[in-house]
């Protein structure tokens, strides 16, 4: 159970580990795209972090809708807007409440998923953020279902969301700029898919 202290801790440590992998997130978006994924991710959890103070008494749906809004006004790019329905849909889903529990949590990410894939009309083994998030989500849905405990759950989470990253390197992207490489984009793994990885990665060691 996560309150809405913790969550504003979580979204600080995400913000963090994406400062921290900012030029890995970059150089992998140089050969299949334009360079810019960990600037813009950044830049974003920058401004974030900036307004989670003023989110202290606020209930966990509007922080993730207000993060999601944020990202949206500031990430640009492609995984700007995506990365922005994402928390928007987590924080519709959430609610107004003031616990998260990891039931919660994953019906929020469920949301999130179908979010991304309806702003981005994409789906999985297109190479995109999808092929991690997808895996990741089915992964914890299935050690929750098996009475795992938090921590377990995110870890499955985590080193499937980290396989599906790898896997994208076997992929032709067929949906953002990576998709104008095409075969040329075979053996490199694709930003998005990481910088998702990243994310949990933080959710996980921050619970
Ligand atoms: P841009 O491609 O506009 O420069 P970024 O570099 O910030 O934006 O983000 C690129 C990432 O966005 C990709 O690595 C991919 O994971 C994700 N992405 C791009 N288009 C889509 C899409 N249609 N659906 C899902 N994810 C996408
Ligand atoms: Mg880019």
């Amino acid at each position: 159970m996560l309150d809405n202290q913790k969550v504003i801790a979580v979204l600080e440590a995400i913000g963090a580990a994406v400062e921290a992998h900012k030029e890995y997130l970059t150089e992998l978006d140089q050969p299949i795209g334009d360079s810019d994924h960990g600037i813009n991710l950044a830049r974003g959890f920058q401004a974030v972090s900036g307004r989670l103070p003023g989110m202290a008494d606020a209930d966990i749906g509007t922080i993730f809708k207000n993060v999601g809004m944020t990202l949206v006004s500031t990430v640009g790019g492609a995984s700007g807007p995506l990365y922005g329905t994402a928390f928007m849909r987590m924080g519709m889903t959430v609610g107004n409440t003031q616990e998260l529990s990891m039931d919660g949590f994953l019906k929020g990410l469920e949301s999130a998923v179908e979010g991304v894939k309806q702003r981005g009309h994409s789906t999985v083994e297109e190479a995109t953020m999808l092929d991690a998030m997808v895996p990741a989500l089915e992964a914890m849905k299935a050690a929750a279902a098996d009475g795992k405990d938090p921590k377990t759950v995110l870890e499955a989470g985590c080193q499937a969301s980290w396989a599906g990253a790898e896997h994208t390197k076997d992929l032709v992207a067929t949906k953002g700029r990576a998709s104008y490489v095409g075969e040329r984009g075979l053996g490199h793994q694709d930003p998005g898919a990481t910088s998702f990885s990243y994310l949990l990665d933080a959710v996980r060691e921050n619970l």
